[in-house]
């Protein structure tokens, strides 16, 4: 454990009631001033993690540590850490200034303390001179801002955020997912994001936790989980992907469809059965007889930035590619890689 860390999962499991645990042995260690994001399926645990954190609800086994403190039993208003809920859940009859000082009300700081928190907060979220606002009166992407600043506004060591972009449209969803990110990073806060929405994660992370069935499939940068999932659902949660069976023939070298190829993966053994991954903007589109795997292009579809082809090989396989070249629907093409674009896998490999 470093100095860094502020929060440490130690093989939590959380049963509700009697019902199978919805978080089953999850450790991992959460530090200072980093973004982190929960990535995962409908009903995998995110909320669960978050409410653990924050006191909400105790662990059924395991420990929970803040601050190298167990604080399993510490009830949410004993612990540095405020939630941006889904809803916001502002006070519809408090104007924005009131919502944002409710906290500092509650804990009876002096008028003058909290007039001058409550302003720097505001600018904070670019909402100065929206102090006398009513709620109702404020767009989804203004009150967005305005649960943040009432979030900031009490200090806190971490900042959980349960989906707080999902009611957005998409283009006020991508400027807040940058405002978040640059938000984050000036007030070096560590924040938690939850979101089932991987390009969400990938823009916005320091770190990603992958979730499923209430466990951690993989932990990383984004890179890291892009560029090296650890299994298919990995690799199928994050992006698109062509995954098929391969075998290790040595080390750096690898077979499937019936070819063999070099690769930059080693410390597998021989004859290992293998899953490959090639994501489809790293296949380019050649001639058939140059191409290191021959398909036959199915169908096509234009994605504006790509078109997107559907191809298969000789053995049944599917290819998607992404490519800015169009093909031809029914004809035959090539397709080339590079060793770095294969990505190995080994089978039903966990963290
Ligand atoms: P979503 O993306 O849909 O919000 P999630 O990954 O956040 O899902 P959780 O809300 O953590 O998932 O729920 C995990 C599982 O625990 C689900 O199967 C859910 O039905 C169950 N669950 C959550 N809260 C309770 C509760 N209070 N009592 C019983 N079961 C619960």
């Amino acid at each position: 454990m470093s100095d860094q860390t502020i929060i440490r999962f130690e093989n939590v499991t959380k049963q509700y009631d009697n019902d199978p645990a919805v978080l089953n042995d999850v450790s991992f260690e959460i530090e200072r001033g980093k973004f982190y994001t929960l990535l995962g399926p409908s009903g995998c645990g995110k909320t669960t993690i978050l409410r653990l954190i924050a006191g909400f609800i105790s662990p059924s086994k395991g420990n929970i540590y803040f601050n190298n403190k167990k604080v399993n039993e510490v009830p949410a208003n004993k612990r540095q850490v405020n939630t941006v809920f889904q809803d916001y859940a502002l006070f519809p009859h408090l104007n924005v200034f009131e919502n944002v000082a409710f906290g500092l009300r509650i804990k009876k700081l002096k008028s003058e303390m909290i007039n001058q928190k409550v302003i720097e907060a505001l600018k904070f979220v670019n909402l100065e001179g929206y102090e006398k606002r009513e709620i109702k009166e404020m767009s989804g992407g203004q009150r967005q801002r305005v649960a943040i600043a009432r979030a900031i506004v009490n200090e806190p060591e971490l900042i959980l955020l349960d989906e707080p972009l999902s009611a957005l449209d998409l283009k006020l969803r991508t400027e807040m997912q940058y405002e978040l990110r640059e938000l984050q990073r000036n007030l070096g806060i560590t924040f938690i994001f939850v979101t089932h929405d991987q390009e969400e994660a990938l823009a916005m992370s320091d770190e990603i936790f992958v979730l499923n069935n209430g466990k951690i499939e993989q932990s990383g940068t984004p890179n890291d989980i892009y560029d090296e999932p650890i299994n298919r659902f990995v690799a199928d949660f994050i992006g698109e992907s062509n995954i098929v069976e391969g075998v290790m023939v040595e080390d750096y070298v690898v077979r499937f469809t019936g070819k063999t190829f070099d690769c930059v993966d080693g410390g597998l053994n021989p004859n290992e059965t293998v899953e490959i991954v090639i994501r489809p903007e790293d296949l380019e589109i050649t001639s058939p007889n140059v191409g290191k795997l021959k398909v036959k292009v199915d169908s096509q579809l234009f994605r504006g930035v790509h078109y997107e082809i559907s191809c298969y090989d000789e053995d049944g396989n599917e290819w998607l590619v992404h490519s800015t070249k169009k093909a031809i629907v029914g004809s035959e093409i090539g397709l080339n890689f590079e060793p770095e674009d294969i990505h190995v896998m080994r089978l039903g490999e966990t963290e």
